[in-house]
């Protein structure tokens, strides 16, 4: 009601302003819009801004509409202003995780699957909508209780994008969800094909359908990545190709004719090299897109394709969590590689370097933990969580600022919302996570421990650790 007298007032002298210059022309008005009421006030916190750290941010409508001290809240202010006195806490911008498995994560918690090898047993294909939706809100529950706001589903099914839109609908998915749906060149293909046709059925105002998932290898440790140089002790075997590359340039080109976001699955330095050389093929036949094609896990890269990787507009994303001591990497990739391979496994450091865009993903339930806070302290310390042991890849260790940057920042840019996503400045929408530490300020080896106490998508409260849902 306020705001509505306040834009009559501003319109008359804004038309008074007009008729004073007069001769139609459009004079700029030097008078200021009157500032936005906030629903919302977080206070007397240390909010992680571009400028600085700053004690509070203000919120109308799912906006952020100032950060800064009291005097910068005050114009905001209203009478019905809920405000929150964080009492020092932490405040950070939401967090993406750029390959996630949300029904096979949250099968996991729920019990109905114990291992990775029940989620590939035919046992899943049994499951009821019930049993898949219970899954799906445990997933996304514990995505909340680490500050995760957006993700990547990164190889959907029809029942995961049906059961995402319900939710939507229901007012129970809050998280934006970028939905990757397989295609599928084999017996599937007529599904895929379908599917991927009718996307639109599924997207919402924050489903996002518009992104296909191509496989062009396998894994490492199985010896199917496909490589540049053969695996160790095998001088005959340099792995596979799920899609060789000259169907792969015709699968992107195509794709990205038609306005789709690729995600490559590739963990070989082979299968690297073969989807950057799609994607420059397509941007020659296609002119430049705005989408930014990913390659997804990105194990082993050739330092020259490192450097590719910008100038041909693709972004780098680096899954699952383990580019630290594990059995799944640092034993069972290290046997199959060898020991000189392994100092460059997912070589963050290299790839940001060479000016790529480069984000972060858990890969869930292939890594044990959905948390993006163990992702980024072990892309810092390349050791086991909490530190001690020996290193992997030590040398493509990056700074937490960096790694920070990989889940916030650039995954906005990969999703093209840097201007609505990604930080905590005015106009950006108001996906804001409260933490229970301060992670730029507390030793790196507790980093993986950090926990969402408060979350926030557009301004909503849709996480509190103080009450967590029964
Ligand atoms: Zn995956």
């Amino acid at each position: 009601m306020r705001h509505g007298v306040l834009c009559a007032l501003l319109l008359t002298a804004t038309s008074f302003v007009g008729t004073t210059f007069a001769q139609g022309l459009d004079a700029p008005s030097t008078k200021a819009m009157a500032p936005a009421s906030a629903d919302l006030i977080l206070s007397n916190g240390k909010i992680l801004t571009p400028r600085g750290w700053m004690p509070s941010v203000a919120i109308g409508n799912g906006v952020i509409l100032a950060v800064g001290d009291d005097a910068a809240m005050r114009p905001h202010r209203t009478s019905r202003t809920r405000v929150i006195d964080l009492h020092g806490d932490t405040v950070f911008p939401g967090l993406n995780d750029a390959h996630v498995h949300v029904m096979w994560g949250g099968l996991q918690l729920t019990g109905v699957a114990k291992g990775i090898n029940d989620l590939m047993s035919s046992k899943i294909a049994s499951l009821t909508r019930a049993q898949r939706t219970a899954a799906i809100q445990a997933g996304l529950q514990e995505m909340l209780s680490y500050g995760v706001t957006s993700f990547n589903d990164a190889l959907s099914e029809e029942e995961d994008m049906t059961i995402f839109a319900a939710l939507a609908d229901a007012g129970k998915l809050k998280q934006r969800v970028k939905v990757c749906i397989r295609w599928d060149g084999g017996a599937a293909k007529a599904a895929a094909e379908a599917l991927i046709e009718n996307r639109a059925h599924f997207s919402r105002k924050r489903i996002t359908t518009d992104c296909v998932k191509l496989y062009t290898d396998g894994a490492p440790m199985m010896r199917t990545a496909r490589m540049l140089e053969p695996y160790a002790g095998d001088p005959h075997t340099v792995g596979q190709w799920t899609i060789p590359p000259d169907q792969l340039k015709q699968l992107v080109q195509q794709f990205d004719a038609r306005g789709f976001t690729l995600k490559i699955h590739g963990t070989g330095d082979g299968a690297a090299r073969s989807s950057l050389d799609a994607i420059e093929a397509a941007r020659k036949a296609n002119g430049w897109s705005p989408q930014m094609h990913e390659l997804a896990h990105n194990s082993f890269v050739a330092p020259e394709d490192l450097k590719r990787a910008r100038s041909v507009g693709a972004t780098l994303e680096f899954s699952p969590y383990i580019w630290y001591p594990t059995p799944f990497e640092d034993v069972a990739t290290r046997a199959t590689v060898g020991d000189e391979r392994m100092e460059r496994v997912h070589p963050a450091r290299e790839a940001i370097e060479a000016g790529a865009l480069v984000v972060g993903g858990s890969d869930w339930p292939f890594a044990d933990s959905v948390s993006p806070w163990l992702g980024i302290e072990t892309l810092v310390t390349r050791r086991t969580p909490g530190g001690g042991g020996h290193a992997v890849g030590e040398k493509e260790a990056i700074t937490i600022e960096q790694a920070l940057d990989m889940f916030t920042v650039n995954a906005a840019k990969e999703l093209r919302a840097r201007d609505k996503l990604g930080a905590i400045e005015p106009g950006l929408l108001a996906d804001i996570v409260v933490l229970d530490r301060n992670p730029l300020q507390i030793p790196i080896t507790q980093v993986h421990q950090t926990k969402a106490k408060l979350v926030f998508i557009e301004g909503e409260i849709v996480y509190d650790a103080a009450k967590p849902r029964s």
